[in-house]
Parts: structure tokens; C-alpha cells; sequence
């Protein structure tokens, strides 16, 4: 059973609590909540495989790996269309809880982004949580979980996922894609915690690239005329927009492997409508993280100046960048720093709300110039 969470990095908490659920029996409904990036929706994933699996989740058989592409009938993903988890939604799920499995041991329905239920889904939802059929499970996941109503989360079981800590991280990015510890070390740094992030620089020149000219950005803005900031913006966006297409193509390369076992003409038109589904989640889920890396290096950026200013260089993220920040930062310039840093938290609580993302960024851009200049 420990291959299902093998690739959880850092979390032998949530790993220990959901290993013991599918020894001795699990709870209707559970809420995964912590940082982006420290793998609660892989850990939903491989936990809905432990619940549906013949085999007590061995993660090897066709159904787990069913389950852990997003492809099985028994476990629904669902996530919010624009800005909710509608009421429509919620009905559909309560319609569909109450029939039996098709060929699982159970019904898992995995709600991403958890958080945003609007209020007459929550209430739906609720009544379905209060008395839940007995083959039925829910893994809601959120990294907020403060915005759902109280009276859902004391209904479910809390797993709680943190930030990855360094040292755990620079030891997965050696055994698993066998960096040289010195390099290691320094993205695992670079990332704060966030195991994709780490991940993704590992595997992606594009996503080191990207890194690299954001940094840029952030150390050129202050002194940036106005038409070198509209050039920036629109390199920040276009680096957001360039994501989606890389892993398209993945994507479509199981939903070919997919359809080689589904038989009749209604498992295909089933198949689709899940693939579907899922390459919109996708988009979802890249647009989301792109954004989240432009506010992470910028924030990551000007904090970095404020501890050099005060001498703690050692604690500074981008470690790789240390003599440029020496070179740059002054103790006279720290209330500068903290008001850019508190402009791109700004930036990020909108983002939240699926605003204009080119306008947001802008906006950010504005502030930190007027913190910095
Ligand atoms: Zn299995």
C-alpha cells in the first residue's frame, strides 16, 4: 500500500492518518487543506484509489490506476466552473451519491478547490454530507480552508498538509531525479516549500528560464520607463498563457491510451466527456499556477532584498542570485521592500477572485515602482 503515497514528499502526518484509514475502515468525508504545491490533490487522488481498489489500494491494478489518471466511472472530480461549485452541480452528485458503484468497492467524489462552493451548493451539499449514503466518500481540497462553512468542515475528518521543508525536499529532488546535492539543495531553497515548483524547475528549462526573467523584471521595475513596464507585463503574461500548450499534449496521449480499453460506443462518449473535462481542469489548474509563480518570485525577490539589507543573506531564497541582491540592497530602502511585498500579497488575494489577471499584474507593477522609486 505505501507506493500509493510514494510520491507525497513530506507529509508522514496526512501519509500516516490516510494509510491508517484504509487499514481500518475511512470516514465519509474528509478536507485535505494546506499550501499550494505540497500535494494534497495527488494525495487525494492515490487515497481515492485506496478506497476504491479491490486490493485495499495496491496502486497498480487497473483500477487504481484508473483512479490515479482521473478516469475512473467510481471517482468523480469535480471542480468549479468560472468562479463556483454551483447548486446544479451539487444536485446532480446528490441525484447520483445514492446508486450503488459501478465496479469499485466505493464512490469517491474529490472536490478541488474546495473553497468555492457558493452558498446554495454548501447548503445542498450539506444535507447530502449529513447523512451520506454507505458506499460514498468525499475528499474535499482546498488551500483555504477558512472560506468553507463551519458547519461542512466539522463534518469532515481534517487532514492537514504543510509547506515541504527544505531538507526533505532537496533529499527528494537527489534520490528522484538525481541532482547533485549543491543544486539540490539551492532549488529546494528556491521553491519555499512547494514541491511542484521544485519539481517543475527540475524537469522544465522553460520553467528555469521563466524564473530567470521574472527575477529580471523584479530587480529592473523601479527603474523601468513606462513603456518597459507595458513590455514586462506583457512578458509576465505571456509567460502565464505559454503553459497551457506544454502538457496539452500528455494529455491527449492518455486519452488515446484510455480509449483502447474502453469497448462500447458509451464508455468512448463517457471517456470524451471526462477528457474533456479534464483538459479544461488543466488549463484551470496552469493558468492558476502561472500566476502563482509571477506573485512567488516577485514577492520572493523584494524579501530577499529586505533580509541582505539587514545581514541575513543566509535566509534569502534565491541563493543563486545572492551577489546581484548585495550589490542592490540598502537598509534605507527596507519600508520600500516590505510595501512591494505587501503589494504583490494585495495582487495575490485578488487573483483569487478570477479578476483580470493583466490588470491585476499592472496594478502590482504600479505599486511596487511608487514602494521602490
Ligand atoms: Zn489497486
Amino acid at each position: 500500500m505505501s507506493s500509493l503515497f510514494a510520491d507525497i514528499v513530506g507529509q508522514q502526518m496526512a501519509v500516516s492518518l490516510l494509510t491508517r484509514a484504509l487499514e481500518q475502515g475511512a470516514a465519509h468525508a474528509y478536507l485535505f487543506s494546506g499550501p499550494p504545491g505540497v500535494g494534497k490533490t495527488e494525495a487525494a487522488l492515490a487515497f481515492a484509489a485506496g478506497l476504491a481498489c479491490p486490493d485495499d489500494g495496491c496502486g497498480d491494478c487497473h483500477t487504481c490506476r484508473r483512479v490515479l489518471e482521473g478516469l475512473h466511472p467510481d471517482v468523480e472530480i469535480v471542480s468549479p466552473e468560472g468562479n463556483f461549485i454551483r447548486k446544479e452541480d451539487i444536485t446532480e452528485i446528490n441525484l447520483h451519491a445514492v446508486y450503488r458503484p459501478y465496479e469499485a468497492r466505493a464512490k469517491v467524489y474529490v472536490f478541488l478547490e474546495a473553497d468555492n462552493f457558493n452558498i446554495e451548493a454548501a447548503n445542498a451539499f450539506l444535507k447530502t454530507l449529513e447523512e451520506p449514503p454507505a458506499h460514498v466518500h468525499f475528499i474535499l481540497v482546498t488551500d483555504r480552508p477558512e472560506r468553507l462553512l463551519p458547519t461542512i468542515v466539522s463534518r469532515c475528518q481534517p487532514v492537514t498538509f504543510s509547506r515541504v521543508p527544505t531538507p526533505a525536499l532537496a533529499a527528494d529532488l537527489m534520490s528522484r531525479h538525481g541532482l547533485p546535492s549543491s543544486d539540490a539543495w539551492l532549488l529546494a531553497r528556491v521553491a519555499g516549500g512547494n514541491l511542484s515548483y521544485a519539481r517543475e524547475l527540475v524537469k522544465s528549462e522553460s520553467a528555469r528560464r521563466e524564473r530567470g526573467l521574472l527575477l529580471d523584471l523584479a530587480r529592473d521595475l523601479p527603474r523601468a520607463s513606462l513603456m518597459d513596464t507595458q513590455v514586462a507585463l506583457d512578458e509576465v503574461m505571456a509567460t502565464v498563457e505559454g503553459r497551457s500548450g506544454e502538457r496539452a499534449q500528455d494529455l491527449e496521449q492518455e486519452y488515446e491510451r484510455a480509449l483502447e480499453w474502453a469497448g462500447d460506443a458509451r464508455t468512448k462518449s463517457w471517456l470524451k466527456k471526462r477528457h474533456e473535462d479534464k483538459v479544461k481542469r488543466q488549463q484551470r489548474r496552469l493558468h492558476t499556477l502561472g500566476l502563482q509563480t509571477v506573485t512567488r518570485v516577485f514577492a520572493g525577490w523584494y524579501r530577499d532584498l529586505a533580509l541582505v539589507a539587514v545581514g541575513a543573506g543566509t535566509a534569502a531564497l534565491n541563493q543563486d542570485r545572492l551577489e546581484e541582491l548585495r550589490a542592490m540592497a540598502s537598509q534605507d530602502g527596507l519600508r520600500g521592500y516590505t510595501q512591494a511585498i505587501m503589494a504583490v500579497r494585495k495582487a495575490q488575494e485578488r487573483l483569487r477572485y478570477n479578476v483580470d489577471a493583466r490588470c491585476t499584474i499592472e496594478d502590482m507593477f504600479r505599486a511596487i515602482k511608487e514602494a521602490l522609486t
